[in-house]
């Protein structure tokens, strides 16, 4: 073994044995109830040990009326939530805000991959329309197809308007009147899922658009700014 080699594994065995004492010393200090609420931080998305650490020592300063209200919504957060019948957003009826709001533009469609990207369109107050949420994109690699994510929901509710099928015969209106909007996320996956829709949409005859190239490749939607957001979704143009 090299001189290297054997650096390194003394340099490794050390940060182990470092990692050991401080879990050791972290489980026996702290009272459990913090160790808990530590280990559930550290399961949320984004979040590190120590800003979990952090984020527990923050509550434990504040005031008991904070926390309580901290505890009530997050054991009340799936309480009569559910998702929209129509567009699969969050609702708290069988239909969500959007959807039953008569002033938003039924017939046009903005398909989005997540919830949040809903919000982040929502927030650049441009967008009149109505959304589809697929809840995720196409990906081979990781197994996931079109019966995994909201297509077939989403090709009702077009057949539906167009004409093909008709399952709610209050919102069936002209075909040329309808537009749906691919706002899937510019990177791989997202590319291929509004490929993917443009080449089942398009036999049935609806105005398909795909948001312009105003975000960066390989960004999320819910990360982006109003303005950059608010061209995206001015810039859009046929997808053919
Ligand atoms: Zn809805």
């Amino acid at each position: 073994m090299s001189i290297f080699a054997s650096f390194c594994q003394a340099v490794f065995g050390f940060l182990i044995s470092l990692l050991l004492v401080y879990n050791l010393r972290m489980s026996s200090f702290l009272p459990k109830s913090i160790q808990v609420l530590i280990e559930e931080f550290g399961r949320l998305p984004g979040i590190g040990p120590k800003s979990a650490q952090r984020l527990a020592m923050h509550l434990l300063h504040s005031p008991e009326s904070r926390t309580h209200q901290l505890a009530e919504a997050v054991g009340g957060l799936k309480n009569g939530l559910q998702f929209c019948n129509v567009c699969w957003n969050i609702a708290e009826e069988s239909l969500c805000r959007l959807c039953s709001n008569p002033a938003r533009n039924q017939r046009q469609i903005c398909v989005v991959e997540e919830i949040l990207d809903v919000v982040a369109i929502e927030k650049t107050l441009e967008y009149k329309g109505v959304y589809h949420v697929l809840h995720g994109t196409l990906s081979p690699v990781d197994g996931i197809g079109p019966e995994q994510i909201k297509i077939e929901a989403l090709m009702e509710r077009v057949r539906a308007f167009s004409g093909h099928e008709t399952i709610k015969t209050d919102v069936a209106q002209p075909t040329s009147k309808v537009e749906v909007i691919l706002a899937t996320n510019p990177g791989l996956e997202g590319e291929t899922t509004a490929m993917y829709l443009m080449r089942l949409l398009k036999p049935l005859g609806v105005k398909i658009t795909r948001i312009a190239r105003g975000l960066p490749v390989g960004g999320d939607l819910d990360y982006a700014d109003e303005l950059t957001l608010t061209k995206a979704m001015q810039g859009r143009m046929d997808y053919v």
